[in-house]
């Protein structure tokens, strides 16, 4: 099929680092929350991109606002647009009550390049060198953001990477490294990254910035109890340690609220954000707080593609969409979130290999196992095959985790109930047909 052509010519010329150059899908065109491919198929996205179209591919909206903006202006390189203005003013407007009206935002391209920038700007503020990161995190892939990353088939070969970087254990409560349960562990995460950042002669005064995932993405569709970002943010405060809230794939409304650290009740220093804010444009950013402004060095962090005025554009129908009244896409994430995980817990209770379903609104992790009373991670060959019934079913769905054996939902927002509920009846499927 002229799908098999074209994975066949990416094999050819495109770099194998590129993940889905092993894929089996091909995109030709899109439309919410489907695309086909080159050979007519139809499949719906249970995963937006990689979270990134939250308002649905090629939203009329998003598509009047390109065609407006590029007979007038694309690339703005270097010279001040009133698009990238207009996109920092309403960015700023939608932090919450702590940075909102008291914040600025840096503009680049990719998740990886505001990690990068986020971590550059928190040496700069506090001249000091360490970065403490969490265990199971993706920030990206540049010698920076990779060295807060702890993937190791991302790692590997690339090595030494940033110098001073630590990691910390992330409450990933389902496979506890302690063995404990929530709460009779007494939050030894919290626990432990308290003593780490406080205790004296250990480095921990050389500490710049926390970097964490307000909900843990890739390493697992992880949300953690409250008290965790609440104590990271009380001993950053009390050590004059930057805490930057990776919101690059839980942010944009996904979770049920904008941005997924409100859940906590917390507020960062910083915050890097990208995926669904640009949505079908690369764009990305983080937005700081005003009383760091001048510790940055005047005109020192530049990326010439950035500031791109199609994408500002594009961000700001996004931001329209997502926090329009009448359609309450956030609010909407939050109810369908919880009818979905009610549905997966009930297919759960009759299956083999589906044990604990968590999350918050559309932003859904599925723990497969082999053994529900020992938690044994389902191998990569039963994943993939079902993933592939799902594929053939006309589904699209990704998994993530430390071991590969975690289902991540994350359609677009817009995606009406009832393509919701074909995509969940298609992966139950998937599973039942492999677990027999
Ligand atoms: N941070 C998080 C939480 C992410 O999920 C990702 C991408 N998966 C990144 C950073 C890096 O983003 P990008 O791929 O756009 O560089």
């Amino acid at each position: 099929p002229a799908s098999a052509a074209v994975i066949d010519r990416a094999h050819k010329a495109q770099s194998p680092t590129r993940p889905s150059v092993r894929g089996r899908l091909v995109i030709d065109s899109a439309m919410g929350a489907g695309f086909t491919d080159p050979d007519g198929n139809v499949f719906l996205d249970m995963s937006a991109g990689v979270a990134v179209s939250s308002v649905g591919r090629n939203h009329p909206k998003v598509v009047a606002a390109i065609r407006e903006q590029c007979e007038k202006l694309m690339h703005s390189a270097g010279l001040v647009s009133e698009t990238t203005v207009a996109l920092a003013e309403k960015l700023n407007a939608t932090m919450p009550a702590g940075l909102k009206d008291e914040s600025f935002t840096w503009f680049g391209m990719s998740g990886s390049g505001a990690i990068e920038t986020a971590i550059k700007f928190a040496k700069a503020i506090t001249g000091r060198n360490q970065i403490v990161a969490f265990e199971g995190a993706y920030h990206g892939v540049f010698h920076g953001s990779l060295a807060v990353t702890t993937r190791e088939n991302f790692r590997a070969q690339f090595g030494p990477l940033m110098p001073g970087t630590m990691h910390l254990p992330y409450p990933y409560c389902y496979r506890c490294f302690a063995d404990l349960k929530h709460p009779e562990c007494g939050s030894l995460c919290s626990k432990y990254a308290r003593y780490k950042l406080t205790t004296p002669n250990t480095g921990a005064d050389d500490v710049a910035a926390v970097i964490v995932e307000s909900m843990q993405a890739d390493g697992g569709y992880i949300d953690p109890p409250p008290e965790f970002l609440q104590t990271l943010r009380e001993v950053c405060t009390a050590k004059g340690i930057i805490l930057i809230i990776d919101e690059v794939q839980a942010g944009g409304g996904r979770t049920g609220k904008m941005w997924a650290h409100e859940h906590y009740g917390i507020v960062p220093d910083m915050m890097t954000w990208a995926k669904a804010i640009g949505g079908d444009l690369p764009l990305s950013g983080v937005t700081i707080h005003e009383r760091f402004r001048d510790k940055l060095p005047l005109g020192s962090q530049v990326l010439t593609g950035a500031e791109n005025a199609l994408a500002n554009v594009v961000a700001m129908a996004n931001l329209d969409i997502l926090t329009d009244p009448d359609d309450d896409l956030i609010g909407r994430a939050a109810v369908v979130g919880e009818e979905l995980k009610a549905e997966l817990r009930e297919i759960a209770a009759n299956s083999h290999f589906i044990d604990e379903v968590r999350g918050r609104g559309l932003f859904i992790g599925i723990e497969l196992v082999s053994d529900k009373d020992k938690r044994t991670p389902l191998d990569a060959k039963r994943v993939g095959a079902i993933l592939q019934k799902c594929e053939s079913q006309g589904v699209r769905i990704m998994s993530c985790g430390r071991y590969g054996s975690t289902i991540r939902l994350m359609p677009p927002l817009t995606t009406t109930r009832a393509h919701l509920r074909a995509g969940i009846k298609a992966f139950a499927n998937a599973v039942a047909e492999v677990e027999a």
